[in-house]
């Protein structure tokens, strides 16, 4: 039986105040706010500022310490030491990725995320156990969040023979897309590494996103070489570079060129943000038509103690880093946390639009920028036209 309900007295991205008729789960009107109450099954909006919700587009929540006890940073500075010592910290853990993993998810949804790229450790001694840990939470968090999962080859492809071959199992088991890491820097054979991904690729239909640290001349080669491989192998729209520092490291006129194939072949890029190093020029490759999209990469873990799941924050990092200040540039920092994100991510059920899934956000708040500004804690979560969560907390009758 088909049902109906409305969220009355809303103001879809600050604009005019709105109400929404949603009939099973999904967008059946918009229309300029009526006088009428909100009764039943409606939700009264009260004049809030009301979104898409956001997007994911890079975590790692397999690996996560996410509810256990604090644990003081251990890794020294070096991408190998980073690498070796999460292994070692992994080797220790007892609780079980589906507490820690479910933990996090549940507060990233609870956050307004209700579409997540989750990148999994593959390689021959983890064998497939975080892939069938993965698998299971997408299962059991389906009806809170859309999740793709990312084969990630943390410890080397080529150099660590056995990989590819558990890379396609995890495809057969259900795995969305086939990742990538430091084809230089970490595999040492840039060609040998990019053929097997995309050979994979093509023959499992898959997208694929590949971590990129690798910096300078070197870094900018690979982009190049990866753009190469996606027009070889007719991967347009499907392939993501994540991180790709390289491309904040030379001047614009230097990057342009790059950007432009970037653009023409739907290769988006991915930013975390972080302080510590050049990140992709945000503003000229998104006017250059770039895929620019955020995500937190690794939240409190043997990589970093930091992060909090929230991508509004997200969204301010990526303002802060770049002085952004003017709405109409904020509101941009936004769109790369929401819209740019499941674009990237090739998720096309997301939208304004008669017809898309009834997944918002609401904030208290008048603008996006405000919104991006004071991060606010009071948020309501709504799926499928049903509020999920409040707060900053996931209610209970929710899943
Ligand atoms: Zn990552």
């Amino acid at each position: 039986m088909e049902t109906t309900c409305w969220i009355r007295r809303v103001r879809p991205y600050g604009g005019d105040m709105q109400d929404i008729k949603v009939v099973d789960g999904r967008i059946a009107a918009l229309t300029p706010a009526s006088d009428t109450p909100a009764s039943g099954a409606d939700l009264d909006g009260q004049g809030q500022l009301l979104t898409l919700p956001l997007v994911e587009s890079h975590i790692h929540l397999d690996k996560t310490l996410w509810g256990l006890p604090w644990r003081a940073h251990s890794a020294g500075p070096s991408l190998t030491e980073l690498i070796g010592n999460e292994r070692q910290v992994l080797r220790t853990l007892t609780s079980p990725i589906a507490e820690r993993a479910g933990a996090l998810l549940a507060h990233c949804i609870a956050k307004g995320t209700q579409l997540v790229r989750c990148h999994v450790d593959v390689d021959p001694e983890l064998g497939l156990r975080h892939v069938e840990a993965m698998l299971a939470l997408r299962t059991r968090f389906a009806p809170l969040v859309d999740m793709q999962l990312v084969a990630f080859p943390q410890t080397g492809l080529i150099t660590n023979p056995g990989t590819a071959a558990l890379m396609r199992e995890a495809v057969a088991m259900g795995v969305d897309v086939l990742g990538g890491l430091d084809p230089c820097g970490i595999d040492k054979d840039p060609i040998a590494h990019l053929t097997s991904i995309f050979e994979l690729a093509r023959d499992m239909d898959c997208g694929v996103d590949i971590h990129l640290h690798d910096g300078g001349e070197l870094g900018l080669w690979e982009i190049e070489r990866i753009i190469d491989f996606t027009e070889r192998y007719q991967r347009q729209g499907r392939v993501m570079i994540s991180h790709a520092f390289c491309l904040g490291m030379k001047p614009w006129p230097v990057i342009a060129p790059l950007a432009a194939r970037l653009a023409a072949n739907g290769v988006s890029i991915l930013s975390s943000a972080p302080a510590d190093i050049e990140i992709p020029p945000f503003l000229p490759l998104q006017q250059a038509g770039v895929n620019v999209c955020l995500g937190s990469d690794g939240i409190r873990d043997a990589w970093t103690p930091m992060g909090n799941g929230d991508m509004l924050e997200r969204a301010m990092l990526l303002a802060y880093r770049f002085d952004m200040r003017r709405d109409d540039e904020l509101q941009l920092a936004f769109e790369a946390a929401t819209r740019v994100g499941a674009k990237a991510l090739g998720h096309e059920d997301y939208g304004m639009a008669v017809g898309k899934p009834a997944h918002f956000v609401l904030f208290p708040s008048e603008t996006l920028a405000e919104a991006i500004v004071s991060r606010p804690l009071a948020r309501t979560v709504i799926r499928h036209g049903r509020v999920i969560a409040r707060d900053g907390q996931l209610l209970a009758e929710a899943g």
